[in-house]
């Protein structure tokens, strides 16, 4: 089941329409209320949520989404109207997959929908993934660093799984936004940065095995 959270109605229909002839069950919803109301009965695999809606805006149902662990793990794709509305950072920071701009092609956003899913499906397998002091369970979203269990963030979490999967090998700020967020994010490699500075600190000592490769990107060495 995939929620598609829009007030304008013409394109709610189209998106569940679309889902529907790809083969996925869709529900369409018009705001933040409803889609409330149809999570305390359903767990979707994704939500499909507008950022500009009556009532509650997407951010802010983003932001109860990822706080509220029965549905943390649901993923995300954020709808937005206007490219220059839209402030990606707030957003995919905020926990969202992917997001989309309107107006989009409907093979484009089916597409996008399939590669979150399969991303998201990954995920889920029972893994568990060790460098020096770190342990990293993969399904559940859980790292322990020596005794420590720091709190991640989606993002931090699927950066460190990331450079963990790829232990000792060097991995450019651009192939990292790219497995981590999705795509290509225009330049914004900054965004990395920021994210390895925090999962340094949340992880201690463990933290120094994040090591910098300057010019080049980041590598997790075991010490
Ligand atoms: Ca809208």
């Amino acid at each position: 089941m995939i929620f598609c959270v829009e007030d304008e109605q013409n394109i709610r229909e189209l998106l569940v329409y679309t889902l529907g002839a790809t083969g996925f069950d869709a529900k369409g919803l018009e705001d933040g209320k409803s889609l409330f109301k149809a999570l305390a009965k359903e767990k979707p695999e994704l939500i499909l949520l507008d950022i500009m809606l009556p009532g509650e805006d997407g951010y802010s149902i983003l932001a109860r989404l990822k706080s509220d662990p029965d549905t943390r793990n649901i993923p995300v794709i954020l709808v937005t109207a206007r490219e220059s509305e839209f402030d990606k950072v707030k957003g995919l920071d905020g926990g969202a997959d992917d997001y989309i701009t309107k107006p989009f092609g409907m093979m484009e956003f089916v597409s996008r929908v399939k590669a979150v899913l399969r991303r998201c499906a990954r995920q889920t397998e029972e893994r568990e993934i060790t460098c020096g002091d770190l342990r990293i369970s993969v399904n559940r979203h859980e790292v322990r660093a020596g005794k420590q269990k720091p709190e991640l963030t989606r993002k931090e979490f699927e950066l460190l799984l990331y450079l963990a999967e790829n232990k000792g090998m060097v991995m450019s700020r651009n192939q990292i936004l790219e497995h981590v967020w999705g795509y290509d994010f225009d330049g914004e490699t900054r965004t990395v940065d920021v994210h390895v500075r925090s999962l340094r600190q949340k992880l201690g000592e463990a933290g120094e095995m994040l090591e910098t490769v300057r010019g080049v990107g980041y590598r997790l060495k075991e010490n």
